[in-house]
């Protein structure tokens, strides 16, 4: 049976007509292009399927916060029936998460085979989730009906009709997630089709085809959408997988073809190679498309709470990640640079402001001189054309050494406001010792000795390691003079050993990386010696932190790629690699 022959359900008009279409600018095939589609999210179910990605309660209401801030207009929260997490995260939902644009969506499949719609646990969990709207799966593919649930066709039609028809008598607006629909629809069309022409004839609101495996290509995905969307008056949606390194463009490709319900992952979180990446979808759709998708204005809120997310679900973000990545739009090469500072646009396929992101330039030793004029330009600093020379020399010899400037911009910083002859003068170290005891807890001992004008102060710590123990001991000996220094955390480190290829001892590189819950920093040491490298990424971490907090000499406004939260949220801050575990001890005297 061919798709345009498939009668539409009376019941299935309620989800049509929700977004008028308008005539496609570049497609003489494609009937319509959408003015506006859902975007629906999924990482609290379908995302979380991510291999290492585990996540609380409280985490998922958080996320799932961060999302209705994005404005998305529907969140997948989880699958109620499956776990009593999730059963949890819904029975919190009501009381602790006040949704401004989005409506909660439980998940769950249909009835089993055999068995009555209302006597089914699953779809009985579905109606006590007490969601406005609910997504279930079915099997929209004959061979998956026949080798995983090993039921007839007609079992498969009549537990999709019957399970849609008993939510929808419970009320509740019903998506239709037809699982391995592509791949179906490729071995057997006719009941691929009929799975869906079951749940419309049933009243789902929306038909969602979904890509399970994720290795259809867009210009089948185009057809294929532009059949169903011909043949249904239902809603027609869409969920994809990234196996083929496509799942955004097949969601392009499907609302080009008419679909107007989009599914996908922030960060595109999901099993394997992961779900459409919403962070990358939403603007393609809003910026070359022209299809409404979050409200407008929202998405310059895009990039912070992406990094917000990540941060919620402890990944380390892709700096990679198209329009929100760190370097989305950080320019290196020296020819680029320069162009870049007469016509802003010239290697930049958008405005980076659109999607809260901004333009950076990076600076490392194969940078010209323009580079490094436009990173002191960035910061609000004024360095003549000696100085600017002067660090040049200084930026090639430390590179020589081993210093990565590129992806230490704290440090950098420091390094440019020292040429322009800024000390910081915050505290000043006398000396520093570490001593790692073998004993059963394996902790480390560090003592440190500063100054802060006439003060003399001995502080002593312990840590899991020498950058923790560093770190309290700083923090104790000169905490009561900064106080600003309890809302500075460290939030990862990183030890790299070097191999100079100079025939000398191997050099060690670490970096950490340090957060104030606005943006977070990066600082670099370099040395032989693993501890005297620490004590120069904390000692740059630190005093980047005081100057930050402090009037004088406060750096130029936060970079908006490197923001760790978006602006009216709680600042969350993740907890340092090496945690921490300090009895600290401390003396001072004049
Ligand atoms: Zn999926």
């Amino acid at each position: 049976m061919s798709p345009d022959q498939v009668p539409a359900g009376a019941a299935a008009q309620r989800g049509a007509g929700a977004h008028r279409h308008r005539q496609a600018s570049h497609s003489h095939d494609l009937p319509v292009l959408p003015e506006a589609v859902d975007i629906f999210d999924t990482t609290l179910r379908d995302g979380s399927q991510q291999e290492g990605l585990s996540l609380t309660v409280d985490d998922k209401l958080r996320v799932a916060e961060q999302l209705d801030h994005l404005g998305v207009a529907f969140i997948e929260g989880g699958w109620p029936g499956a776990n009593p997490k999730d059963a949890e995260f819904f029975a919190r939902a009501p009381a602790e998460l006040r949704l401004g644009t989005a409506t909660l969506v439980a998940f769950g499949s249909t009835r089993r085979a055999g068995v009555k719609a209302e006597d089914d646990e699953v779809l009985r969990h579905l109606v006590k989730a007490n969601t406005e709207a609910v997504c279930i799966v079915a099997k929209a593919s004959a061979l998956h009906v026949s080798e995983a649930l090993r039921t007839s066709k007609d079992e498969a039609l009549a537990m999709a009709h019957d399970s849609v028809a008993f939510l929808r008598h419970h009320d509740l607006r019903v998506f239709f997630d037809a699982e391995h629909f592509f791949d179906g629809y490729a071995e057997d069309p006719g009941f691929s089709v009929s799975v869906l022409r079951a749940a419309a004839e049933a009243g789902a609101d929306t038909l969602v085809l979904c890509d399970t495996n994720g290795g259809t290509l867009p210009h089948d995905v185009e057809h294929i959408v532009a059949e169903m969307v011909a043949g249904f008056d239902t809603q027609v949606g869409v969920h994809f997988h990234n196996d083929s390194g496509c799942a955004v463009a097949n969601s392009i490709a499907a609302v080009r073809a008419g679909a107007t319900h989009v599914q996908g992952c922030i960060n595109g979180y999901g099993e394997r190679t992961g779900n459409a990446d919403l962070s990358a979808a939403i603007p393609n759709l809003s910026l070359k498309l022209r299809v409404r998708t979050i409200p407008e204005d929202r998405l310059e809120r895009i990039t912070p709470v992406s990094h917000h997310i990540a941060e919620l679900v402890n990944t380390a973000p892709n700096p990679q990640q198209p329009y929100v990545g760190a370097a989305a739009f950080a320019h290196k090469a020296g020819l680029h640079t320069s162009a870049i500072a007469r016509r802003r646009d010239a290697y930049e396929h958008i405005a980076p402001d659109l999607v809260g992101n901004g333009t950076r330039f990076v600076v490392s030793e194969m940078a010209g001189r323009s580079t490094l004029a436009l990173k002191a330009e960035e910061l609000g600093l004024e360095l003549d054309s000696e100085a600017l020379g002067a660090v040049l020399d200084t930026l090639k010899v430390l590179e020589h050494r081993g210093y990565h400037f590129e992806v230490a911009d704290g440090s950098l910083e420091l390094l440019l406001r020292r040429a322009t002859g800024w000390e910081p003068d915050y505290f000043e170290l006398e000396s520093f010792r570490v001593i790692a005891d073998h004993d059963r807890q394996h902790l480390t001992e560090a003592t440190v000795k500063v100054r802060i004008g006439d003060h003399r102060i001995l502080a002593v710590a312990e840590g899991n390691g020498p950058v923790n123990a560093l770190d309290s001991a700083l923090r104790s000996a000169i905490g009561p003079h900064f106080p600003e220094l309890s809302g500075i955390h460290l939030v990862d480190y990183r030890v790299r050993v070097l191999d100079t290829g100079t025939g000398t001892a191997a050099v060690t590189r670490v970096l950490i990386d340090t957060t104030d819950g606005e943006v977070v920093w990066t600082t670099i040491g370099v040395s032989e010696n693993v501890i005297e490298a620490s004590w120069q990424a904390l000692f740059d971490s630190i005093v980047y932190g005081l100057l930050r907090s402090r009037s004088f000499g406060r750096p130029a406004a936060p970079r908006p790629d490197r923001r760790a939260t978006p602006t009216d949220a709680a600042p969350t801050v993740a907890a340092p690699t090496e945690a921490a575990r300090t009895e600290a001890a401390r003396t001072e005297e004049r």
